[in-house]
Order: structure tokens, then sequence, then C-alpha cells
């Protein structure tokens, strides 16, 4: 392929020495990679990427600033639309949006928009002061529950009508998912504390500590006075795969494993919190979850990490770049392969995984193929820890506390597609708790929506 049917490549931390520590793996474009990559751009005029991007991004524009020189104004047109760009840049599955409508993907690879993007929030970050606008007191107190990326688009959406936004926030820390979930080698923390702060400068107040449905219900919140609430507290429950010996030891969830990581540096060798000392890992799963609790475990623990994955390759709903990057680390990977049973030690710890073949059926409703088991093909795959990351569903506390949310069999709160409204008057929700969990651009559409939603409620109240 010639040079301009290409993707300009993005430099990257080796893969020997990147598993030995949890530096960024991808190091971002300097000055002239990021002209070289934006001259790709054809500057459409029916501008498919626009429409491919869940917040609607100005694509073309913002690409046409950093062709002409221009990143700071560049930074300018994103946040129009993206509070968090130097976040989506990152971990946006950019592939499966605005990237896989590009013109330049028909006869070659996509522009590199995520890579772009990034290169922008970067260069702002690195090169001007940050100073947000702030809007004018409009009167109106709006609170939102959790500060991941639903909740922190919603508030600064609202800020910027001039809506007096207070985050209640059940952790110590903000950013949801990017500050627990997702490991510093693909998001540095110190980037979504940034955004953080940009959304405090615009006035926005930030408690922490603070479990909406416990410490205080969305009804006392109202009578302290918010005239409406935005929920976006996540999907933050496991699921778990229900079979026998899920319980021994050595047997965890993906989420609580990467809490460790992110929240309580299980990392460093000053933590409180044990190391892993384990020789023979298995992740249970194939999306984003089970490729970064993958990759943690081969920078921490001692031994081999396998995935185990139901499907084949083609279906990994993990981001294609975690993915290769994943390979490149040295993790193995099962395809077509389920877990049936974890087997035992005489002390009671997982010795195994009794797995199956799987061959592909037909397409669900999602479109993916169904995996269907291979009767008579059960193997054991050695395990001494083994992590799974099959999935999340809405923690049901909110509910529990205000039974006037309606939720799914599954809880996922029922709410109205146009305002985001739930059926709880005055309370909209948004993000992965409505979804089930998702990804960070769609979190943040709904906090977008959820935003417009609120703003017409309280001006057609008045
Ligand atoms: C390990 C991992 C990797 C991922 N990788 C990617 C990726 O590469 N790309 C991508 O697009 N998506 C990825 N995702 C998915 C993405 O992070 C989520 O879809 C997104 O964060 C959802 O945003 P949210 O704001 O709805 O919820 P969350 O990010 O979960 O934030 C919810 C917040 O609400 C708080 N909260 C919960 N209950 C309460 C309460 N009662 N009171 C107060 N606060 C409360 C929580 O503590 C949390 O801070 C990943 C998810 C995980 C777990």
């Amino acid at each position: 392929m010639d040079d301009i049917r290409r993707k300009t490549p993005m430099p990257e931390r080796d893969p020997a020495l990147r598993v030995t520590g949890f530096e960024e793996v991808a190091l971002g474009y300097d000055a002239d990679l990021a002209a070289r990559e934006a001259a790709r751009c054809l500057d459409c005029r029916h501008r498919p990427c626009v429409a491919g991007c869940p917040v609607g991004i100005d694509i073309p524009g913002f690409i046409r600033q950093i062709k002409n020189g221009d990143p700071g104004g560049a930074y300018v047109t994103l946040k129009q639309s993206n509070a968090l760009p130097a976040v989506c840049g990152r971990v946006c599955p950019q592939e499966n949006q605005c990237e896989k409508v590009c013109v330049r993907a028909i006869n070659g690879e996509s522009v590199g928009i995520g890579r772009l993007e990034r290169y922008a929030a970067d260069w702002h970050r690195t090169h001007e002061e940050d100073r947000p606008e702030v809007t004018a007191s409009n009167g109106h107190r709006v609170a939102v529950v959790g500060s991941g990326p639903a909740g922190l688009t919603c508030a600064d959406e609202l800020a910027g009508l001039g809506y007096a936004v207070t985050v209640f926030e059940a952790l110590h820390r903000t950013g949801g998912v990017l500050t627990y979930g997702i490991p510093p080698f693909r998001l540095p923390k110190d980037i979504v504390e940034y955004e953080v702060e940009t959304l405090r400068k615009k006035g926005v107040t930030i408690r922490t500590n603070f479990v909406v449905g416990r410490t205080e219900t969305l009804e006392q919140l109202m009578e302290d006075g918010f005239e409406a609430i935005f929920i976006g507290a996540g999907a933050g429950l496991p699921t778990f795969l229900n079979i026998p010996g899920e319980n021994l030891n050595g047997v965890y969830t993906a989420n609580e494993f990467l809490t460790r990581i992110n929240l309580m540096k299980a990392y460093r060798g000053d933590s409180a919190t044990p190391l892993c000392d384990s020789t023979s890992i298995v992740v249970v799963g194939g999306g984003n979850v089970a490729l970064d609790a993958a990759r943690c475990a081969r920078r921490i623990c001692k031994g081999d990490v396998t995935i185990v994955y139901r499907r084949s390759e083609a279906e990994m709903p993990a981001r294609r770049e975690e993915v290769h990057h994943a390979m490149e680390e040295g993790i193995r990977m099962r395809f077509l392969t389920n877990p049936v049973a974890f087997a035992s030690d005489a002390a009671g710890r997982v010795s195994g995984v009794d797995c199956v073949e799987m061959e592909l059926g037909e397409p669900d409703a999602t479109g993916r193929r169904l995996p269907i088991e291979k009767p008579g093909t059960q193997f054991l795959v050695d395990s001494d820890t083994a992590f799974v990351a099959i999935g999340t569903s809405p923690n049901p506390l909110l509910r529990r506390a205000s039974p006037s949310l309606e939720a799914s069999e599954r809880g996922s709160l029922k709410i109205d597609a146009e305002t985001g409204m739930t059926t709880m008057p005055g309370v909209f929700a948004g993000g992965d708790i409505v979804s089930g969990d998702a990804t960070v651009i769609l979190a943040m559409g709904a906090g977008k929506r959820a935003a417009a939603g609120i703003d017409a409620y309280i001006q057609n109240k008045k």
C-alpha cells in the first residue's frame, strides 16, 4: 500500500519494555506527524465522519485547523462538541464510528481521526493556559449523580448554560471508569484529572464520598433545592458466569482487579494491596475489560496470561488497537473456547479452568454469530488465578432507595428517549446506567442529550 493510503503510524513504547511498567503505550503524534496525517483528510463535502461521531464533532473543521498549523484552534473546535477530547482521542472505538465511514477507508486506511484529536488536546494541555469560559448564572440548581463521562458531560453542558451544578460522586476520586477501570498505560490519570479541573474552573462543584441513595436520596436532593437531577451512575455490578467453582480462592472479577490496580496502586512496590504472584492467569471475556485485566496481569504477575473467549477474534468487542497491543505483549488468546467450571486444588484454590470448544452458528439479535458448544470437547486450561470479564449491569442501590425509578429486568433505568427523563419527574439519566456497559462516547452523548432535556424541563416550569 502506498504512503497516502496508510494512516501515519503513531510511535509506541517497545512491547518488551512496556510490560515492565504502567507508562502509556501509545506516544502520540508530534507536529510533523500530525501535519502529515491531517493532510490525508479529503475535507469531503458530505462529511460522513461527523454523522459517524455520537457527539457530532466538526471533524473536517478541526483537522483543517491542524493542517493550517493551528492546533489551539483545533482544540477549541473539539471542545465545542466534546468535553473530553484527550480521553476520547485515546479510548474511543473510532474504527466503529467516525473512522469506519471515512471516505479514505474505501481504498486504504481511514484518516487517523482519534490520533489527531489526541494531538490537538495534548497540544492544548502542554502549550496553553486552561481558561474555560464561565457563563453567568441563570439562578437554577441541578445535581449530577456520578462523575463518569456521562455525568461530566452533562455537568459541562449545564454549566455552559449558566446552571449551578453539583456533581455527587460515591468514590473518593472522580472520573468513573476512566479513573478506576481503564489502566494508566491506556489513559494516564493526570489527563482525566485535568479535564475534571477544567470543569471546576467553569464553576461546577464536585462532592466526593457521597453515595446518592445512601448519604442522601434523590428525594432529599430535590428538597435541598435541586430543580432537576441527572443520574450517570454507570453499570458497576459485575456479571458472573454462574458455573461451578466460581467462588474458589483465586477467582476474581476483572472489575475488582482493575479497581485495585487503579485506585489502590496494586502495581507499585510500596502498595498495601497484595501483588499477584500467580504463575498462570486466565481471563474470561473478549471486551475492553478483559483486555485491560490481561494486560495488567501481564505487567504485575509472574506467569503466563491467557484470554479465553467463546467467539472468534473477529467478534471481539474490544478496540482493535488493544487486541493488537495485547498480542504484541505476549498474551495468549484461546478463541472459540468457553469455560464450564473452575477446578480446585486440595487447599480450595483454583487450579484450572475446564473449557469446551465452540463453533459459530447463525447471527443473534445483535448481529454477532452465536457460539455453540461442540459436544465431547472438554479440556483443562491450567490456572492458579482467573479473572471474569463478561459484562456488568447497574447497581440496584438507587432504585431500592427511590422505587419510583423504573428499570428493565437487567436493572437499566427506563428513560424517555427524547428528553432522557426517567419515570421519576425531574430526574434524568444516561450512560451505562441506561444502556448497560457501552462506551465512553455513547455515555457522553447521553449526558449531552439529557442536559438539553433538563434545560427544557426547567425553562418550561418557569
Ligand atoms: C476496564 C474498562 C475498560 C473500558 N475501556 C473502554 C474503552 O477503551 N473505550 C470506551 O469507549 N469505553 C470503554 N469502557 C466503557 C466505558 O468506560 C463506559 O461505557 C463509560 O465509562 C460509562 O460512563 P458512565 O458515565 O455511564 O459511567 P461510569 O464511568 O461507570 O461512571 C459512573 C460514576 O458514578 C459513580 N456512582 C455510582 N453510583 C453512585 C451513587 N449512588 N452515588 C454517587 N455516585 C455514584 C461511580 O462511582 C462512577 O464514578 C471500558 C470500561 C471498563 C470497565
